[in-house]
This record gives C-alpha cells, structure tokens and sequence, in this order.
C-alpha cells in the first residue's frame, strides 16, 4: 500500500509558517494596496519586497521551478498545499513568486528560450523585478484558436504582427507581452501559429482599453491593437509553428495551480461562514443552531474536500507520470469542477452574511465573480467537460458485446447460463 494523505514534518513546519505568515502579513496587503502586478508602484514595491525576501530566506520562493531557476523543484503534490494557503490573499502568489501569467511565461521561457531570450526576460522576470502578459485570445472568441486572425508577416529580418487581442491581463504593468499570431494559415489546423515576445514599448502597440469585471478593483485585461508591431526574427519563442505546443506547457500546469489556488478562497469563505453562524442570533438561538443552515455548512465542508481529494490526486499523478498529456483527463475535471465549488461556497457564505454578505466590506461577491472567473480563463467549463467525455471514452474498455447486451432479459439469460449447472445440482439436492 502506497496510499498515504499524511505530510512529512518538516515540510509540515514551513507550511505551518507560510499560514501564519499569510494571515499577518500578506492579507493586509489586499486592502492598503493596489494591483499585485503593478511593479512601478512604489507602495507596492516598499511594502511587498521585504516580505518576498523573508520567503526566499525560508526557501519558499518560486517553489514551481526547479533550482537551476532559482525555485525548490516541489512536486505538484507540495505545490497543492502550498498554493491554497497563498490562494487566500490576492498578494499570496506575488509574495511566494508564483503569479499568474508569469509564473506560466517563465515555463515556457525557461523550456523554449533562447539563451538571449532567458538573459533579457526570464531572469528579472523571475526575481519579479518586471511583469509580463500572455496574449491570446481574440475579440471574435477565445475558446476556438482556429478562429485566431492576428497575423505576423516576415519582413527581412523582422517579423510584423497586425490584429487584435482580448483580455490580456495586466498587459498595462506588462514589460513585455507573449503573442499568439498566425504565421503560416495554410498549414494543417495545429501548426499555424508561434509565439512571438513583444516589448510593450514597441511601436504600433496600443492598449485600446482596460477591461476588468465589476468586483475587480483594478480594470487589468487590455484590449489591444497591433499595427503593424515590428519584432526581429530572434523574439520568436519557440519554433515556427509550434504555438499550441508551447502553450500546452503553461496552460497544463497553470490550470492545477489555479485549482489549488482556488482552494484558499474558498476555504477562506468557508471559515468566514463557520465565524459568521457561531456569532450571529436570531429569533433566540445562533444560526449555526438552525438545520437548514447546518445544511450549508455541510455541503460546502464535502464539496470543498471532495475537490480538494481530486485537485491533490491529480497533482500525485502529476509527480508520477511527469507529463500533463497522460493527466489530460484529471486535469480537465479539475477545471470543470472548480468554478461550481467556490460559486456555491461563496454564494452561501454570502447569504449568511446578509445584506453584509453582499456588501463590499466582505470579500464574498468578488468571489462569487472569481467563480466565473476560473471558469472562462485557460478555456471554458464547457471545453474542458467536452475533453474529459472524450478522454474517458478514449480508455473505456467497451464489453465485447455492445449495447443491447445490457438490457436486462439479456443479461439475466446471461447469468442463467452461468450458473446453469450449479443451480441444477442444488435443486437435485433440496
Ligand atoms: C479574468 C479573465 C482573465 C483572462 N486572461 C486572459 C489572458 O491573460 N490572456 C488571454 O489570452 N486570455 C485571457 N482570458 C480569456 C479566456 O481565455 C477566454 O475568456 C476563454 O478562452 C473563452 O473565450 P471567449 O471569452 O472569447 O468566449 P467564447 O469563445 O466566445 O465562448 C463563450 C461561451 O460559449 C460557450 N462555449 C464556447 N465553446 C464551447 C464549446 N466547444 N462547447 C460548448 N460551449 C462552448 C461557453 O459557455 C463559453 O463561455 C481571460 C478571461 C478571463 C475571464
């Protein structure tokens, strides 16, 4: 036996701190401070620094890379428990080095870069001394990249991106973006795009706006314009062709991590609940004393550990196969379950709040939005529920007679038959 849910003391101690740390020094910072993305705020910047070089002291710092990057090498499994504690503060990612799109840009720097490439971006990227943006999906859609229309032309020595990209997050505080942009439209459905690097103070760039959803404080997704945006030929990232496979590499790994991530907000809620019933009294008893809100907490209690159990056993076959294509399906499932969990444990942690619930004082709507949020970025639910239907028939092992063999007559006359002669022998006997 191999199962084993317990964790190893030592690392029990590191996490033991990064929770206190978290709730003492990083939550705060969600309400004093702005975008943890933008890296030209002073603020921000005297504030958060010291708290980043506390968690390299503790060697906690970037723990997604291996240590030729300067992070720890954890497997999924560590990560797993690592990222719901930091999933509870909008700061936590920053603060450990692990935020979103740069911890997933730094990936694909690290496994596709050129040695110039890692020189100019990936180190200070790393050291989050800049941001960067990934720059995807399109107004005219997002979950089909056969619809993608952004060109990028070779011009001598230059490539020359034009088109339009949607909800590129924090492309504002972004020092350089990654591009997918179609370079050769002929070519079979896959290999018709590759992955540009494009400094942001490249002429033709243009932030067309910000977008943002209505709880975000900070409008960060930019609607961009790209007009005629002259890169030289070594900024292609990856070979000609290959964007989907680059792309694959981040966006395996970033969707378990935002799972995990997904994990502390939720649990927050669900503490938030546990405060809220033990200390609020109505019509003489506490609401913790009423069954229908006994119920609540219940649900959300085995919703949240059934995800939880799913989101770690898919970061264990991570660590196992160490290749995110054999854990497509566990992956998917992961993405499809997330955004009913954290909808339904933050809608009820926001009902028993009451008008407080709702309110801006309480972190609860924002997070019922961040429900929808995880269920649209790195692909809809309804994508990913498409994948896992089709990868679970892809390894089911079909009986040798289909349908109807498994209507009932059939497989009684079946069994009948099985146990022809035993039966015989009984009724001979009584
Ligand atoms: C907060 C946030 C941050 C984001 N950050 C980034 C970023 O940094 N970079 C980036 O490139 N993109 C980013 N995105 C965009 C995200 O990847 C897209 O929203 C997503 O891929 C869906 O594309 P779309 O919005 O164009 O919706 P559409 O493709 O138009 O889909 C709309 C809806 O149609 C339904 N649908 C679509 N396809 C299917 C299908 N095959 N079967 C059944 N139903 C389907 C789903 O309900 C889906 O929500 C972000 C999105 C959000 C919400």
């Amino acid at each position: 036996m191999t199962w084993d849910f317990s964790t190893d003391d030592a690392y029990q101690e590191q996490l033991d701190w990064v929770q206190r740390f978290v709730r003492d020094e990083v939550e705060p910072l969600d309400l004093v401070l702005g975008h943890p993305c933008n890296v030209r705020d002073p603020r921000r910047n005297a504030l958060v620094r010291p708290l980043q070089g506390q968690v390299r002291a503790r060697k906690l710092w970037a723990c997604h890379l291996g240590p030729e990057l300067g992070g720890q090498g954890y497997g999924q499994v560590k990560l797993a428990l690592l990222n719901e504690l930091l999933g509870r503060s909008q700061y936590g990612p920053t603060v450990f080095g692990c935020q979103a799109p740069d911890s997933g840009n730094a990936e694909i720097l690290a496994h596709y870069g050129t040695p110039e490439q890692k020189r100019r971006w990936l180190q200070p990227l790393l050291d989050n001394e800049i941001v960067s943006c990934f720059a995807m999906t399109e107004p005219q859609g997002g979950a089909d990249p056969k619809v993608f229309t952004t060109r990028a032309v070779r011009d001598g020595d230059d490539w020359v991106i034009s088109g339009q990209k949607w909800f590129a997050s924090h492309a504002r505080f972004a020092e350089f973006l990654i591009v997918m942009a179609v370079t050769d439209p002929d070519a079979s459905p896959y290999k018709t795009m590759s992955m540009f690097i494009v400094p942001t103070s490249t002429p033709g760039l243009e932030i067309i706006r910000d977008s943002g959803f209505p709880t975000e404080k900070v409008a960060t997704h930019g609607y961009l314009n790209f007009d005629g945006v002259r890169v030289p030929a070594d900024h292609m990232l990856g070979g000609r062709g290959d964007a989907f496979v680059v792309a694959q590499v981040r966006l395996g790994g970033g969707r378990i991590h935002h799972a995990m991530r997904t994990i502390g907000e939720a649990r927050r809620a669900l503490d938030m609940m546990c405060e809220r019933v033990i200390s609020r009294r109505t019509q003489g008893e506490r609401l913790a004393d009423k069954q229908m809100v006994q119920e609540k907490l219940a649900d959300s209690w085995i919703e949240l550990e059934q995800f939880r159990l799913l989101v770690l056993r898919t970061a264990w076959l991570i660590d196992k196969h160490k290749d995110y294509k054999k854990v497509r399906k566990d992956i998917a499932a992961v993405k499809s379950a997330m955004p009913k969990v954290l909808h339904d444990i933050a809608s009820r942690a926001l009902l028993l709040h009451g008008s407080l619930g709702i309110s801006e004082e309480m972190p609860f709507a924002h997070l019922v939005m961040q429900s929808f949020h995880v269920g649209l970025a790195d692909g809809p639910v309804e994508v990913h529920k498409a994948t896992l239907a089709k990868q679970m028939l892809r390894d089911y092992q079909p009986s040798e007679t289909l349908f109807p063999a498994y209507h009932l007559p059939t497989r009684r006359e079946q069994a009948i038959e099985k146990f022809r002669a035993a039966l015989e022998n009984i009724d001979h006997a009584i």
